[in-house]
Formats: structure tokens, C-alpha cells, sequence
């Protein structure tokens, strides 16, 4: 596609369903989420259909110990569509999930696309690293899946680690852990492996930071030609790895339930009328006054809704730790 010119780019957008309005829409809505103006949106927008028409971004998409939530939200996006944006401008190699080779076609695409592009690929990473039992707690491809991670994780530009159980074991690593589950990010600094890793908590993730962030690293130039991260993208990121301009404030900041709350208006039963209200949750167990997203702005299935606006607490899933926190097991 080197040489595709200008309208064969949004041909290709529109027959994957995304107008041109659309994907100036989302550029726009791209922006807004970075902290940038409005202005910025048609920069995006030629920044993204350069890196289309070049393939200058390959990226695999591994899995560890998951239910695949984040691929389903991922996949499900359509804002623009996520595989449009996953196909077309990473070049989207290996997707163990949805991807239609299987078996040894598959570990060849993968292997293919870290031979060729070291330091240039993006590795996201979904799921539990599993060390469990020697690391065969979690096979994949005939050996523990904790081998290829230690061998291709060195070899990326940056890792995206999306949805809490990549960034911390999520549910998969909660107590009594037996499978020995951890987050992308310990797992990699206990093997003394540098690689920067960008941590996307929740459960499951929204695609649109996936995508915002992708932009921001890939196509803005937050990662340089020789797979370094650039001092601004690192200037976004919190001690966590996380990005500020998504986790910089609560739940609790932004909720339209919290003018509810100021009045001391709250639920203190499902089913009864200040439910029916829209009263705040907070006696109901909300934990949005200590969970760091900006799901009331962002949220969620192409912007339609998120947990409080729908009517349940927030279970807290941007946090950390945050089944044993907040709805443990045992
Ligand atoms: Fe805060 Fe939760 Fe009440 Fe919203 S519903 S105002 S996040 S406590």
C-alpha cells in the first residue's frame, strides 16, 4: 500500500463501514483524550493514513492467563472499528484469538514479525503472566508461555499491557493465586528485561485507550527510531506506567451521580425508589472515590454507556490488587 494514494485510504475505511466523517470524528475524539486542541484532529488523521499507506508500525498481540475480555472489547469497538484500526495501521501479525491461521502458521507469523522488525514492533500483551508449576501453568504452542514472552519481550520497541490482569494478575492472580500469576511489568523487571512498559489497567480495557495510545506512541512519534520512548510520551506516564491524561483523576471527580452525593443522596438498596433516582452508590459499595480512569468521560461500548451510568457500582477495576481489594475469592 506504499504507493495507495489519498482516497483509497478512506475507500478502505468505508468498506470496513467508517466513513471519512466518522474517522475524523474519532481522530478529533482522539485528540480531546490526548490533551490536545481540536485542531490537532487533521494532523492525526494524515499521521494515521501515512502510517496506513507505510506499515511502519507492526505489532503482535499476545495472550497469558485471560478470559479474552479485552480482545472481545477490543474487537467489538467500532469507533473506528478496532480491527480496521489493528489491520491497517499496525499491520496487526499475530492475534492468537481472533486470528484466522492457527498452530504452527500462527507461531510463524509471530516469529516472522519479531525477526524482522526488533526494536520496531509493539507487543500487546493481554493477561496473567503465569509462572506456575515451572511456568507450565500456561502452555502455549508446546512450552510454557512464559518462554516466548522472555524472548520477545527484549525485542520490542514497547509493551502495551491491556486490562488489569496484564497489568497486575487481574482476577487470574488473585489469592490463593495457585497458578502464581503476576503483571507484565513485575514479571519483566525480576528477569531484569528494560523494555517500557505502558500499563492499561481495568477489566476489561476500553479499546479507545488502546487506540489513543498506539496513536500517541507509534504514529506521534512517542517512541523514536531506535525504540526508545521519547521524553514526552515518558512525561505522561505516572509512576505506574500509566497514561495521566486516562488515569490522572477518579471515578468519583467526573461521575454524574456526584451531585448526589454532595446532597447526600444515595442508594441504600436495590430496587427502591432513590435507586430509581439515580442517587449516588457510594453505601451500595461504588468505589469510584479511590479508582484512578476516566470512564464517566471515555465510556464505553462506542460511547453509549459505562458501570455507574448504567446503574451498578464501580467494582473498582482500574485499581490495583483490586479482586483481592474489593471482591475476593475467599
Ligand atoms: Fe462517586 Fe460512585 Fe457516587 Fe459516582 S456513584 S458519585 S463515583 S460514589
Amino acid at each position: 500500500m506504499a504507493h495507495e494514494d489519498h482516497g483509497a485510504f478512506y475507500d478502505r475505511l468505508e468498506l470496513r463501514g467508517v466513513s471519512r466523517r466518522d474517522f475524523l470524528k474519532f481522530c478529533g475524539a482522539t485528540a480531546a483524550l490526548l490533551g490536545m486542541q481540536q485542531t490537532m484532529a487533521p494532523q492525526i488523521a494524515a499521521a494515521v493514513e501515512k502510517a496506513a499507506a507505510s506499515k511502519l508500525a507492526p505489532a503482535v498481540w499476545m495472550n497469558g492467563g485471560a478470559c479474552t475480555g479485552c480482545t472481545e472489547s477490543a474487537a467489538q469497538s467500532t469507533n473506528p472499528d478496532i480491527a480496521q484500526i489493528v489491520l491497517d495501521i499496525l499491520s496487526l501479525n499475530y492475534i492468537e484469538t481472533i486470528m484466522y491461521a492457527q498452530g504452527e502458521s500462527a507461531e510463524q507469523a509471530l516469529r516472522q514479525t519479531v525477526e524482522e522488525n526488533e526494536k520496531k514492533f509493539v507487543l500487546i500483551y493481554e493477561g496473567t503472566v503465569m509462572e506456575g508449576w515451572e511456568g507450565n501453568a500456561l502452555r502455549i504452542a508446546g512450552k510454557p508461555s512464559i518462554e516466548e514472552l522472555l524472548e520477545f519481550a527484549p525485542k520490542a520497541a514497547a509493551i502495551v499491557a491491556v486490562g488489569s490482569c496484564a497489568v497486575d494478575g487481574g482476577w487470574v492472580r488473585a489469592n490463593p493465586n495457585p497458578a502464581e500469576g503476576t503483571g507484565v511489568s513485575e514479571f519483566l523487571a525480576r528477569n531484569n528485561i528494560a523494555t517500557p512498559v505502558i500499563n492499561l489497567p481495568t477489566c476489561p480495557v476500553n479499546p479507545e485507550w488502546i487506540v489513543s495510545i498506539v496513536i500517541d506512541a507509534l504514529i506521534l512519534g512517542g517512541i523514536d527510531e531506535t525504540g526508545q520512548v521519547t521524553p514526552a510520551l515518558a512525561s505522561k506516564l505516572d509512576r505506574y506506567g500509566r497514561p495521566t491524561f486516562i488515569f490522572g483523576q477518579t471515578i468519583h471527580d467526573n461521575c454524574p451521580r456526584r451531585g448526589h452525593f454532595e446532597n447526600g443522596e444515595f442508594v441504600y438498596a436495590f430496587g427502591s425508589v432513590e435507586e430509581s433516582k439515580g442517587y449516588c452508590l457510594y453505601p451500595v459499595g461504588c468505589k469510584g472515590p479511590q479508582t484512578y480512569t476516566n470512564c464517566p468521560i471515555v465510556r464505553w461500548n462506542d460511547q453509549v454507556s459505562w458501570c455507574v451510568e448504567s446503574g451498578s457500582p464501580s467494582i473498582g477495576c482500574g485499581g490495583f490488587n483490586w479482586v483481592d481489594q474489593n471482591a475476593p475469592f475467599q
